[in-house]
Protein backbone atom coordinates (compact mmCIF):
# COMPACT_ATOMS: atom_id res chain seq x y z
CA UNK A 1 0.00 0.00 0.00
CA UNK A 2 1.49 3.25 -0.43
CA UNK A 3 -0.14 7.00 1.49
CA UNK A 4 -2.13 8.91 -0.45
CA UNK A 5 -0.58 12.61 -1.53
CA UNK A 6 -2.30 15.37 -0.43
CA UNK A 7 -3.67 15.63 -3.18
CA UNK A 8 -5.36 12.25 -3.53
CA UNK A 9 -7.24 13.15 -0.40
CA UNK A 10 -8.98 15.77 -2.54
CA UNK A 11 -10.41 18.14 0.68
CA UNK A 12 -12.52 20.80 0.77
CA UNK A 13 -11.16 24.64 0.06
CA UNK A 14 -11.41 26.99 3.12
CA UNK A 15 -14.61 28.74 0.88
CA UNK A 16 -16.17 25.43 0.53
CA UNK A 17 -15.46 24.39 4.01
CA UNK A 18 -17.16 27.66 5.38
CA UNK A 19 -20.05 26.94 3.06
CA UNK A 20 -20.97 22.81 3.62
CA UNK A 21 -23.15 21.97 5.45
CA UNK A 22 -22.54 21.10 9.20
CA UNK A 23 -23.96 18.84 11.44
CA UNK A 24 -26.03 19.74 14.57
CA UNK A 25 -23.46 19.69 16.80
CA UNK A 26 -21.50 21.95 18.91
CA UNK A 27 -18.59 21.96 21.73
CA UNK A 28 -17.87 23.78 24.38
CA UNK A 29 -15.10 23.99 25.86
CA UNK A 30 -15.08 24.94 29.56
CA UNK A 31 -11.96 26.30 31.12
CA UNK A 32 -9.37 24.46 29.31
CA UNK A 33 -5.84 25.46 30.02
CA UNK A 34 -3.54 23.71 27.24
CA UNK A 35 -3.70 25.54 24.04
CA UNK A 36 -2.66 22.30 22.48
CA UNK A 37 -5.93 20.97 23.53
CA UNK A 38 -7.78 24.08 22.40
CA UNK A 39 -5.98 23.64 18.79
CA UNK A 40 -6.80 19.94 18.46
CA UNK A 41 -10.73 20.46 18.97
CA UNK A 42 -10.42 23.25 15.90
CA UNK A 43 -8.83 20.01 13.68
CA UNK A 44 -11.38 17.88 15.14
CA UNK A 45 -14.17 19.97 14.53
CA UNK A 46 -12.66 20.32 10.98
CA UNK A 47 -12.84 17.01 10.53
CA UNK A 48 -16.66 15.66 11.15
CA UNK A 49 -18.26 19.15 10.00
CA UNK A 50 -19.17 20.30 13.76
CA UNK A 51 -20.89 23.79 13.58
CA UNK A 52 -19.34 25.75 15.83
CA UNK A 53 -17.06 25.76 19.05
CA UNK A 54 -17.37 27.82 22.31
CA UNK A 55 -14.74 28.62 24.30
CA UNK A 56 -15.44 29.54 27.33
CA UNK A 57 -13.71 30.98 30.89
CA UNK A 58 -10.25 31.19 30.92
CA UNK A 59 -10.16 28.88 27.13
CA UNK A 60 -7.74 31.17 25.09
CA UNK A 61 -8.80 31.83 21.62
CA UNK A 62 -6.98 32.49 18.12
CA UNK A 63 -5.39 34.15 16.82
CA UNK A 64 -2.47 31.82 19.02
CA UNK A 65 0.77 30.37 18.00
CA UNK A 66 0.20 27.21 20.51
CA UNK A 67 -3.45 27.05 19.16
CA UNK A 68 -2.08 26.91 15.69
CA UNK A 69 0.65 24.05 16.45
CA UNK A 70 -2.13 21.76 16.90
CA UNK A 71 -5.19 23.67 14.85
CA UNK A 72 -2.73 23.66 11.77
CA UNK A 73 -4.74 26.27 10.09
CA UNK A 74 -8.32 24.38 11.03
CA UNK A 75 -8.85 28.17 13.79
CA UNK A 76 -9.23 29.84 10.96
CA UNK A 77 -12.03 28.22 9.53
CA UNK A 78 -14.57 26.42 11.84
CA UNK A 79 -16.56 28.70 13.52
CA UNK A 80 -15.83 29.87 16.69
CA UNK A 81 -17.25 32.30 19.69
CA UNK A 82 -16.10 33.14 22.90
CA UNK A 83 -18.62 32.96 26.08
CA UNK A 84 -17.30 34.17 29.44
CA UNK A 85 -19.92 32.08 31.42
CA UNK A 86 -20.31 28.60 30.15
CA UNK A 87 -23.74 28.44 31.96
CA UNK A 88 -25.04 31.65 30.73
CA UNK A 89 -24.34 29.74 26.99
CA UNK A 90 -25.73 26.93 27.81
CA UNK A 91 -29.06 27.98 28.94
CA UNK A 92 -29.36 30.23 25.51
CA UNK A 93 -28.55 26.50 23.79
CA UNK A 94 -30.69 24.50 25.28
CA UNK A 95 -33.30 27.41 24.87
CA UNK A 96 -32.18 26.92 20.78
CA UNK A 97 -33.67 23.12 21.15
CA UNK A 98 -29.64 21.86 22.05
CA UNK A 99 -29.54 18.72 24.05
CA UNK A 100 -26.76 19.45 26.85
CA UNK A 101 -24.30 16.61 26.67
CA UNK A 102 -21.37 16.76 29.35
CA UNK A 103 -18.71 14.48 28.66
CA UNK A 104 -17.94 13.49 32.07
CA UNK A 105 -17.31 11.00 34.24
CA UNK A 106 -20.65 11.42 36.47
CA UNK A 107 -22.66 9.08 38.89
CA UNK A 108 -25.35 9.45 37.08
CA UNK A 109 -23.20 9.14 33.26
CA UNK A 110 -24.25 6.94 30.83
CA UNK A 111 -21.38 5.14 28.16
CA UNK A 112 -21.14 6.76 25.49
CA UNK A 113 -21.40 3.91 23.41
CA UNK A 114 -24.67 2.23 24.96
CA UNK A 115 -25.64 6.30 24.14
CA UNK A 116 -28.05 6.69 20.93
CA UNK A 117 -27.52 9.86 19.40
CA UNK A 118 -29.26 10.75 16.84
CA UNK A 119 -29.56 12.44 13.11
CA UNK A 120 -32.12 15.41 14.07
CA UNK A 121 -31.28 16.58 17.77
CA UNK A 122 -29.00 19.32 17.93
CA UNK A 123 -26.14 18.38 20.67
CA UNK A 124 -23.77 20.78 22.50
CA UNK A 125 -21.04 18.40 23.98
CA UNK A 126 -19.47 19.93 27.18
CA UNK A 127 -15.70 19.04 28.48
CA UNK A 128 -14.05 20.40 31.09
CA UNK A 129 -10.91 21.15 32.23
CA UNK A 130 -7.88 19.20 32.86
CA UNK A 131 -7.26 19.15 36.03
CA UNK A 132 -10.97 20.11 38.16
CA UNK A 133 -13.31 18.67 34.83
CA UNK A 134 -16.60 20.83 34.12
CA UNK A 135 -17.69 23.11 36.64
CA UNK A 136 -20.54 22.57 38.93
CA UNK A 137 -22.39 25.21 37.42
CA UNK A 138 -22.11 24.17 34.33
CA UNK A 139 -22.46 20.64 34.86
CA UNK A 140 -25.81 21.35 36.77
CA UNK A 141 -27.11 23.11 33.30
CA UNK A 142 -26.42 19.40 31.77
CA UNK A 143 -29.70 17.30 30.54
CA UNK A 144 -27.08 13.84 29.93
CA UNK A 145 -23.75 13.21 31.27
CA UNK A 146 -21.60 10.38 28.83
CA UNK A 147 -18.56 8.46 30.12
CA UNK A 148 -16.16 6.72 27.83
CA UNK A 149 -15.30 3.56 29.58
CA UNK A 150 -11.95 3.53 30.96
CA UNK A 151 -9.72 -0.09 31.81
CA UNK A 152 -6.67 0.49 32.49
CA UNK A 153 -5.26 2.45 35.64
CA UNK A 154 -5.83 6.38 35.00
CA UNK A 155 -8.24 8.09 35.70
CA UNK A 156 -9.32 10.16 32.60
CA UNK A 157 -8.23 11.01 29.49
CA UNK A 158 -6.62 13.50 27.60
CA UNK A 159 -9.67 16.10 27.04
CA UNK A 160 -8.58 16.20 23.27
CA UNK A 161 -9.06 12.15 22.80
CA UNK A 162 -12.09 12.41 24.76
CA UNK A 163 -13.55 14.80 22.53
CA UNK A 164 -12.13 12.79 18.94
CA UNK A 165 -13.71 9.61 20.87
CA UNK A 166 -17.00 11.58 21.53
CA UNK A 167 -17.40 13.74 18.50
CA UNK A 168 -16.83 10.48 16.18
CA UNK A 169 -19.25 8.95 18.46
CA UNK A 170 -22.22 11.13 17.76
CA UNK A 171 -21.21 12.18 14.09
CA UNK A 172 -20.89 8.86 12.70
CA UNK A 173 -24.61 8.29 13.66
CA UNK A 174 -25.28 12.00 12.03
CA UNK A 175 -22.72 12.87 8.85
CA UNK A 176 -25.46 10.54 6.41
CA UNK A 177 -27.84 13.42 6.87
CA UNK A 178 -25.28 15.54 4.77
CA UNK A 179 -24.84 12.85 2.45
N1 LIG B 1 -9.43 14.86 37.18
C1 LIG B 1 -10.28 15.56 36.30
C2 LIG B 1 -10.07 15.02 34.92
C3 LIG B 1 -10.48 15.96 33.88
S1 LIG B 1 -10.06 15.34 32.31
C4 LIG B 1 -11.70 15.43 36.83
O1 LIG B 1 -11.81 15.26 38.01
O2 LIG B 1 -12.69 15.54 36.10
C5 LIG B 1 -10.63 16.70 31.33
C6 LIG B 1 -11.94 16.47 30.63
O3 LIG B 1 -11.79 15.40 29.71
C7 LIG B 1 -13.12 16.10 31.48
O4 LIG B 1 -13.75 17.21 32.06
C8 LIG B 1 -14.02 15.43 30.45
O5 LIG B 1 -14.72 16.40 29.69
C9 LIG B 1 -13.03 14.72 29.55
N2 LIG B 1 -12.83 13.32 29.92
C10 LIG B 1 -11.66 12.74 30.28
N3 LIG B 1 -11.81 11.43 30.48
C11 LIG B 1 -13.12 11.15 30.24
C12 LIG B 1 -13.91 9.95 30.27
N4 LIG B 1 -13.39 8.78 30.59
N5 LIG B 1 -15.23 10.06 29.96
C13 LIG B 1 -15.77 11.24 29.62
N6 LIG B 1 -15.08 12.40 29.58
C14 LIG B 1 -13.76 12.36 29.88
Amino acid sequence: MKKLSLQELNRKSIEAFRTARKLPLVLVLDNIRSMHNIGAAFRIADAFLVEKIYLCGITAQPPHREIHKTALGAEETVAWEYASDSSILLQHLKKNGYLIVGLEQTDKSLLLYDYPATEDQKYALVVGNEVFGINEEALAACDIALEIPQYGTKHSLNVAVSMGIAVWEIAKRQLKRLS
